[in-house]
């Protein structure tokens, strides 16, 4: 069987959901070979083969944390050639896609990115594509070179498929651009406790109903209340409100949680671009004729002020 490349994204050895889910996918292509650079490898290669992995390739050096992306590039390159993947997948996130784009370039490879589904065809992968914010999906598929897939998160569920697994050093060369760029300092984000937006299996967003920053503490009490993470929407992000890494749409994040509550968002396309595919959705909005409510499962018409107190005070007397 052909093997497929799947690149991992993890912190020191825990991998993330994102790189479970291209597993899950790689599967449908091939048998799934992960590629693990940096810390941190015998604690992922459990993970990963957990999830599918027949191998594990992986390298550490200073140079993965040191500089920008293209020692990654490099070592993504060595296993392309002890490989000879039928694709290489890879997360779409803003490194992922910086990484594909420069591995296809060098490869001299077709590249797809944002994919949001991926299937086997006579000819090759087939990637599906939500295109003129999710109005539309498009079929493709790489006709030169290896193709070179970055997959968006929350595209598929994770299923376990225990494999071997094993894991085997990738031997890499770092070239002179790879020292091109070095990280001078880096500051850690501050941690809030909260799940990762896209990874979260509850999300509570925010929108312009919010009608302020300081009132955004209402949208957090009640995400700590239920363990979900915050969302915004554009227009709350735009005014200020909260930050653009928390966004959901066209332009954001994507996610598809469990349940997705949105409270003062109108619903716009671009805005359903980013979480229509959650399992359950609930809207909180005091205009009965807002877009919203034409996707949701449950629709609460009510002003959020209210609304969402009484709620977190009821789910905080239910967990007791
Ligand atoms: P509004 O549309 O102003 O809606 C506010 C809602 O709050 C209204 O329905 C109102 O009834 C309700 N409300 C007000 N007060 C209360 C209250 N007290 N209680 C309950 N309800 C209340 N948008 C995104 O979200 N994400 C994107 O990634 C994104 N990308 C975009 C990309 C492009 C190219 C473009 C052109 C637009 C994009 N937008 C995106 C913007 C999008 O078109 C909308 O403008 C935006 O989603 C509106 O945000 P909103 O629903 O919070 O605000």
């Amino acid at each position: 069987m052909a093997e497929v490349l799947v690149y991992v994204d993890h912190t020191g050895g825990a991998v993330r959901k994102p790189t479970l889910e291209l597993l899950t996918l790689a599967r449908r292509l091939g048998d799934p070979v992960a590629v693990h650079l940096g810390a941190g490898a015998e604690q992922a290669a459990a993970t990963l083969a957990e999830y599918g992995a027949v191998k594990v390739l992986t390298a550490d050096a200073p140079e993965f944390a040191d500089y920008l992306v293209v020692p990654k590039v490099d070592a993504l390159q060595a296993a392309y050639q002890a490989v000879s993947p039928a694709a290489v997948l890879i997360p779409s996130s803003a490194e992922g896609k910086e990484i594909a784009a420069r591995l296809a370039l060098r490869i001299g490879a077709g590249l797809i990115t944002d994919a949001v589904d991926l299937e086997a065809g006579d000819e090759g992968p087939v990637a599906t594509q939500s295109v003129f914010a999710a109005s539309f999906t498009t079929k493709s598929r790489v006709t030169k070179g290896t193709p070179v897939i970055t997959v968006k998160p929350n595209s598929a569920a994770p299923e376990a498929a225990p494999a071997a697994g094993e894991v085997e050093q990738l031997s890499v060369t770092f070239g002179e651009k790879s020292t091109g760029t070095k990280v001078v300092s880096r500051t850690p984000r501050e941690s809030t406790g909260r799940p990762e937006l896209t990874e979260a299996a509850i999300v509570v967003s925010g929108g312009r109903g919010v009608n302020g920053a300081e009132n955004f503490a209402l949208i957090e009490n009640l995400a700590d209340a239920l363990g979900a993470a915050v969302g915004a929407s554009r227009a709350a992000v735009d005014a200020g409100w909260y930050p653009h890494t928390h966004q959901v749409g066209q332009t954001g994040k994507t996610v598809s949680p469990q349940l997705y509550i949105a409270a003062g968002i109108s619903g716009a396309i671009q805005h359903r671009a980013g979480m229509q595919t959650s399992k359950t959705i609930v809207a909180i909005n005091k205009d009965e004729e807002a877009p919203i409510f034409d996707l949701v499962d449950y629709g609460v018409v009510g002003d959020l002020f209210q609304v969402v107190p009484q709620l977190t005070e009821e789910v905080k007397a239910r967990k007791g």
